[in-house]
C-alpha cells in the first residue's frame, strides 16, 4: 500500500530494531535516511537490502512535494534518521505535514527514542514533561531560552524538562540550568543509553554543574531536571495575614 511509514531505529545498540520495523523498512520501496551512510550500516547489519535516498534538514523543503507526489501515486517510503525516532530533534516534519496535507497515510513503527529512555530512568516525575531538545549553543541566548523557562515555571508550569546536550556542552548548559532554574533542583544526567558506557547520574543541578565541570562528558547526553516546587497553598492565616496587611495600606 502507498504511504509513508516512520521507523524508529536504535540509539546505540543495534539489537534494539524491532521485527516490524526491519520489515518495514525491507518493504518500502525507499528508505529516507538523514545520512546514507549511517542507515546503510543498519540496513547491512539486519541483511536488509533497500533503496536509500537521502533526506535532511538542507533538502527536506524542496524534496518534500516530488516525495508527496510520488506517494500519491503509488510509492511507499519509510523515513528513518540515523538514530531513534524520526523528527525528535531529527528531520521529517515538514515531509510529514506535506504528506498529511496532500491525504497520503501516514504511520508510524515505534521504537526508541533517547528523551522517553532517559526520563523514565531518572527517577523524576514522568509527566507531565516538557521536551525541550537541544539549548541554544551560544551562552547567551542559551541564558536567554532558560530564562524564558523560568518565566514559564513562574507562571504556573511545573513539569520535569527534557533537554539534548552535546557532550561538551553538558558542564556549561547544567550551570547555565542551575544558573536559571536554582541549583537545588533533582536532575540528572543520562549518558550512553543503550550502549556498553551507558550511565545514569542524578543529583542537584548544582552537583551535576560541579561535576560535569571537572569531568568532561563523552558519548551522547540527555539531560532531565525535576519540576518546579508547586507554590506553597495559601493556608487561611496567610490569607488573613496578608489581607490585613492589603488594609493596613488602605487606611
Ligand atoms: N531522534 C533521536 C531520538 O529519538 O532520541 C534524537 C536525535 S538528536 C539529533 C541526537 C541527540 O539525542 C544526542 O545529542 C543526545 O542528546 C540524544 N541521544 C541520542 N541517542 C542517545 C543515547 N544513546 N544516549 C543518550 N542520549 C542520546
Amino acid at each position: 500500500t502507498p504511504g509513508l511509514t516512520l521507523v524508529a531505529t536504535p540509539i546505540g545498540n543495534l539489537g534494539d530494531l524491532s521485527p516490524r520495523a526491519a520489515a518495514a523498512l525491507a518493504e518500502a520501496g525507499a528508505v529516507l535516511c538523514e545520512d546514507t551512510r549511517v542507515t546503510s550500516r543498519l540496513l547491512a547489519r539486519h541483511s536488509i537490502s533497500a533503496k536509500m535516498l537521502a533526506l535532511h534538514d538542507h533538502n527536506e523543503e524542496s524534496e518534500a512535494p516530488r516525495l508527496v507526489s510520488r506517494m500519491l501515486a503509488g510509492e511507499r517510503f519509510a523515513l528513518v534518521s540515523d538514530a531513534g525516532t524520526p523528527l525528535v530533534s531529527d528531520p521529517g516534519y515538514r515531509l510529514v505535514r506535506a504528506a498529511i496535507a496532500a491525504g497520503v497515510v501516514v504511520s508510524a513503527v515505534p521504537g526508541p527514542s533517547a528523551v522517553v529512555m532517559a526520563l523514565t530512568l531518572s527517577g523524576l516525575p514522568p509527566h507531565p514533561f516538557l521536551f525541550h531538545g537541544f539549548l541554544p549553543t551560544k551562552a547567551a541566548a542559551r541564558a536567554a531560552e532558560v530564562s524564558r523557562i523560568a518565566a514559564v515555571e513562574a507562571a504556573g508550569l511545573s513539569a520535569s524538562l527534557v533537554f539534548y546536550e552535546a557532550p561538551h556542552r553538558t558542564g556549561e548548559a547544567l550551570a547555565a540550568l542551575a544558573e536559571g532554574l536554582g541549583a537545588d533542583r533533582p536532575a540528572c544526567v543520562a549518558r550512553e543509553l543503550t550502549k556498553r558506557f551507558e550511565e545514569v547520574r542524578r543529583g542537584s543541578l548544582g552537583e551535576l554543574a560541579a561535576h560535569y565541570a571537572v569531568h568532561e562528558a563523552r558519548g551522547e547526553v540527555v539531560l532531565c531536571v525535576g519540576p518546579a516546587p508547586a507554590p506553597a497553598a495559601a493556608s487561611a492565616e496567610t490569607l488573613d495575614e496578608a489581607l490585613r496587611a492589603a488594609m493596613a495600606t488602605l487606611s
